[in-house]
């Protein structure tokens, strides 16, 4: 396994993680076509409760 050779400095620690950044959800539309809604990807979606066009939960 690689290993660093030196202990990184703790202001180029800091440095990269200051370009960390979050990202927004990627919302796709419910393949439900009586839905349409935008959901998150690979995610059961929230109104109709279907995923993959099977009923896996109950919507709300
Ligand atoms: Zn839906």
């Amino acid at each position: 396994m690689a290993v660093p050779k030196r202990k990184m400095s703790r202001s180029n620690t800091r440095a990269r993680r200051s370009q960390w950044k979050t990202s927004a959800v990627h919302l796709v539309e419910c393949s439900n076509r009586a839905c349409r809604k935008p959901k998150p990807q690979h995610v059961v979606c929230p109104s109709c409760g279907q995923y993959g066009g099977r009923q896996v939960t109950e919507p709300a």
